[in-house]
């Protein structure tokens, strides 16, 4: 009754009602409406902040050079054999070059029908040693774009695989000083993450991860309210290839190298605002 008298009467909406009208048609929800801004930013460390990737193709290569001292190369599915070895042994030897090196050695045997000399072994043991010592190339604008998110988010490295390996490769990256924190896990699942997110206590929606791999990087990040940003390598691992993200996923944003990781996370938290 009051509201139709006076001057605001006059007009047919006045303009502060329709702007707090349109702010809660457009608000999802009144929960949503102050969601937090991002918490943390992860990051891989395998072809996301270094090449590693190259080094395990190389090394196939070799495995195979060996093998064709006793079996047709183009015959054997040597790689797929490997592969289907390595896939059983995970569970066993966990990811890296160790676990590689020991199914090399198995499937080799098995492929050879138990024929391989030691010395062809040897061969082997030392493709492990070459793989396990390769260069850390960081890969272009890493550490500029890891030094700018750093700037406005705290920042994690979360990579998985063998703990010694990895923990070489991190001192010989040089970008050690960028992480206070560094997570080196066995396996990349939902769990993991969340165990990391609990001990950052920190909601999964406050959390980007930044990887090459949909499988490890992407998918359970997802699967638990997170956000991601991918950055493909020239080269996937046949295992890492397979995952079940959706290239429209509304929380998944690509970034073709590093130099857009700070915008892409920028552009996460202004629509997560
Ligand atoms: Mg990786």
């Amino acid at each position: 009754m009051h509201r139709k008298s006076g001057p605001r009467a006059a007009l047919p909406c006045p303009p502060y009602e329709a702007v707090a009208i349109l702010w809660r048609m457009t608000s999802p929800s009144p929960a949503n409406a102050h969601s937090p801004s991002i918490g943390l930013v992860g990051f891989d460390g395998d072809d996301t902040l270094w090449k590693s990737e190259d080094y395990y193709r190389q090394a196939e290569q070799d495995f195979e050079s060996v093998l064709g001292h006793y079996i047709d190369l183009h015959d054997a599915g040597t790689a797929q054999h490997l592969l289907k070895v390595e896939r059983r042994n995970l569970a066993v030897f966990g990811y890296g070059a160790k676990g590689m090196t020991l199914s090399m050695i198995e499937a080799a045997i098995e492929l050879t029908d138990e024929r391989i000399s030691a010395a062809h072994l040897r061969q082997i043991v030392e493709i492990g040693r070459r793989t396990l010592q390769h260069p850390v190339d960081v890969i272009d604008g890493v550490r500029e774009a890891v030094t700018a998110i750093a700037a406005r988010w705290p920042v994690v490295l979360i990579t998985k695989g063998d703990l010694f390996h990895q923990e070489q490769k991190i001192e010989r990256s040089g970008l050690r000083d960028l992480f206070p924190r560094i997570e080196i896990v066995s396996e990349k699942d939902p769990s993991t993450y969340a165990r990391v997110l609990a001990e950052f206590d920190l909601p999964a929606d406050r959390f980007v991860m930044v990887g090459n791999s949909l499988r490890s990087d992407i998918e359970p990040v997802l699967a638990l309210g997170g956000w991601g940003v991918h950055t493909p390598y020239a080269v996937t691992w046949a295992h890492e290839a397979e995952h079940g993200v959706s290239s429209d996923e509304p929380r998944l944003r690509l970034a073709d190298t590093a130099w857009q990781w700070p915008d892409a996370v920028a552009a996460i938290e202004a629509g997560n605002e």
